[in-house]
């Protein structure tokens, strides 16, 4: 019998909507012109670019001139932390780069390589057992000589969700230039960048049912960046290359559609995913939710089992047809507990035993009661290896 697959691994990447990959096509063959051409091939192209910039920015609440398109979330996010740390710099000599202890690689490794490669001073603010950074904490070490923070919106890996505005207000009454990481929020939670009071914000597309190898980097008009690409005048410069016409389109449809279905999309995964979470705890011993308890994405369970191998648990699961995740996707073949979950201070045993299911706008809720049914024995099966009587 072949099993029935199901992905529940949303935070690692999302299909593409039809509706969005209907909204590409057109730009692939037919409307194909470099958008920076001056004949009637370019200026269409232009358009259709500029048009899914007006669409961003609608979503993000800013100009359409404070929205610049990149090839990832990564990518924007080392547009954002280089770009700033190097024009604070530059600007006023600030030398000294604030990141929280759970930010995505694109952050966390930007920041470690300004420190060991570039003279900045780093400081990794550490997270609370729920994976939050205290505002005590932030305030503490905020002053002028600060370039650049970064404190992401949603954590991808364990699903808690920053109150940025508040964490964004501290800094702005500092002048110093405040980053998030939306790469995940973006896919649940408002981003509204006025209500956020944010100067820099990370999204990619494939996040949220668009396509993979487009992000957005949005910029406060007046925020310095230095570009880490040089070359053509693209993005006011500091995004060259020729731009991708069908991926910016693609990008825009798929944010436009995250805003409008927003509330139903959330209604249905946070269902299923207190359902996932009080069966887990239930029937999973040992079973303990990481993240927050209530500040945490609607589509976000994740756990940590004692004395269980986390790689062994997702190929289990695997073999059965469920695809879920243990921390970040990046991560999967390394013995290495995560750093996310060792910053919440769990215990190396629990850290290499972690479980992520992210839900999706279309996830069927029987296949989660079928994923709830076989998650225990298998478990149970992976914790007494050697026992050979189970
Ligand atoms: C996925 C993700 C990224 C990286 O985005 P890509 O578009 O895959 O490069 C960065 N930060 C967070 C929080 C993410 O979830």
């Amino acid at each position: 019998m072949a099993p029935a697959n199901v992905y529940l691994d949303h935070a690692a990447t999302t299909p593409v909507d039809p509706r969005v990959l209907a909204a590409m096509l057109p730009y692939f063959s037919e409307t194909y012109g470099n958008p920076s051409s001056v004949h009637a091939y370019g200026q269409r192209a232009e358009a259709a670019l500029e048009s899914a910039r007006e669409q961003v920015s609608r979503v993000l609440g800013c100009r359409p001139a404070e929205v610049i398109f990149t090839a990832s979330g990564s990518e924007s996010d080392n547009l954002a932390l280089r770009g700033a740390a190097f024009a604070e710099r530059e600007r006023r000599g600030a030398d000294t780069i604030l990141v929280s202890a759970v930010e995505h690689p694109a952050v966390l490794k930007t920041a470690r390589q300004l420190q060991q490669q570039f003279g900045f001073r780093l400081v990794v603010l550490p997270v609370d057992a729920c994976g939050l950074v205290s505002p005590a904490d932030l305030a503490e070490h905020l002053s002028p000589q600060v370039a650049v923070v970064s404190i992401l919106y949603a954590n991808n890996e364990i699903g808690t969700i920053h109150p940025i505005a508040m964490l964004a207000a501290q800094c702005r009454d500092l002048g110093v230039v405040f980053h998030t990481d939306a790469v995940q929020a973006a896919s649940q939670l408002p981003v509204d960048v006025g209500e956020l009071g944010v100067d820099l914000l990370a999204m990619g597309a494939h996040k949220f049912y668009g396509p993979k190898g487009v992000g957005a980097l949005y910029v406060r008009n007046g925020i310095g960046l230095l570009p880490w690409l040089t070359g053509g005048g693209q993005e006011q410069g500091r995004r060259p290359g020729t731009h991708n016409v069908p991926l910016a389109v693609g990008l825009a449809e798929a944010l436009a559609l995250t805003a409008a279905e927003r509330q139903s999309r959330n209604a249905h995964q946070q269902r299923l995913r207190d359902r996932i979470i009080s069966a887990v705890e239930q029937t999973v011993d040992g079973a303990r939710l990481t993240g927050h308890p209530s500040e945490r994405l609607p589509n976000h369970a994740s756990f940590v089992f004692p004395d269980v191998d986390g790689n062994a648990l997702l190929a289990a699961l695997d073999a059965r047809g469920f695809a879920c995740s243990s921390g970040s996707a990046c991560k999967s073949g390394t013995p290495e507990p995560s750093e996310t979950l060792l910053a919440l201070g769990l215990p190396r045993r629990l850290a290499l035993g972690s479980l992520r299911v992210t839900v999706g706008k279309d996830t069927d809720p029987q296949a989660v009661e079928r994923f709830l049914d076989i998650l225990p024995p298998v478990v149970a099966a992976l914790r007494r290896p050697a026992a050979g009587g189970k």
